[in-house]
């Protein structure tokens, strides 16, 4: 069977790869970076560096700068390219010369906050904007080619990106969310949120985490369709990609435990009348067009 394409954009496999004192140690993640080189063709991976809760914003800085220094030395199997993501700006810390460092780091995604708020502003969940260093975190990012990327926003922070976008004529996209009107959850979009990420060029990946999937919690791959062809129907195809958030998410759905068994999933996607072409649009090809449009390069490029 021939093999597909897999361009993900969000995972926090970085954590556990490079958890601080555990080098060396085995360490089980979902995402295997070396049995997912031999399951697809070409893969491409967006690496979060995500920041627990438990860090200060001073020890998050740290762990960031500890992570690119492991990942820029990581010898990647041939036809995987690597990406490089911040998840949250609260290791900012309100400084903003550390974006020059992220910038020059070759972090090319920017997911402004995680939970609660932080210096940039307020997570999902919250009635908080932007704060004014935030709003200079935004403009930063689209006059230095650094994504924007609003899963994880407030509401009222995913408007003032789509504004502000929108005067700069730049995209901006949602890494790892799903559908608001499948599944009513703070971490999803609404359709015309869906649309106005759209029409700004940029993408949505869909994300595997259950609770955003199904309100019961548990999901399995049909949930996950469900979500695309919600999207899909909205009619802006070339936006659905994958953000799928492997080892970010205590249980995968049934049927996806790991990158791998994408390769069955394709299978269902067409089951359920998706085309090959939309498929692969999904599974590849519309994240490499957002990729190359916006010249955004992967780590050590
Ligand atoms: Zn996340």
């Amino acid at each position: 069977m021939e093999k597909n394409n897999l361009f993900d954009l969000h995972c926090d496999t970085l954590g556990v790869l490079y958890r601080s004192g555990r080098e060396g140690c085995e360490i089980k993640t979902q995402l295997d970076i070396e049995k997912c080189a031999k399951s697809f063709r070409a893969y491409s991976q967006v690496f979060a560096v995500y920041s627990p809760d438990r860090l200060s914003p001073s020890e998050a800085w740290d762990n960031f700068i500890y992570t690119r220094d492991k990942i820029s030395s990581h010898k990647f199997p041939e036809n995987v390219t690597p990406y490089l993501s911040i998840e949250g700006g609260k290791l900012l810390d309100g400084k903003y010369e550390r974006l020059d460092t992220i910038k020059n780091s070759g972090v090319c995604i920017l997911t402004l906050v995680w939970g609660g708020i932080c210096c940039v502003g307020g997570a999902h969940g919250t009635d908080t904007g932007f704060t004014d260093f935030g709003r200079d975190v935004l403009r930063y990012c689209l006059e230095n080619g650094i994504v924007p990327d609003v899963s994880h926003a407030s509401d009222k922070m995913f408007r003032e990106t789509a504004e502000i976008c929108k005067k700069y004529s730049k995209p901006f996209i949602a890494s790892h969310s799903c559908s608001r009107a499948i599944r009513k959850h703070t971490r999803n979009l609404t359709d015309d949120m869906f649309k106005s990420v759209a029409e700004s060029g940029g993408i949505v990946g869909i994300s595997l985490a259950p609770s955003h999937l199904s309100a019961s919690g548990n999901a399995d791959a049909g949930n996950v369709v469900r979500h695309i062809k919600h999207f899909l129907s909205l009619g802006y195809e070339s936006a659905v990609a994958l953000g799928c958030d492997y080892d970010g998410i205590e249980t995968p759905p049934t049927g996806l435990e790991s990158p791998e068994r994408l390769a069955e999933f394709k299978t269902l996607l067409k089951a359920n009348g998706i085309s090959d072409a939309t498929a692969d649009g999904i599974f590849y090809n519309n994240a490499r067009a957002f990729f190359e449009t916006n010249n955004i390069k992967p780590i050590n490029a």
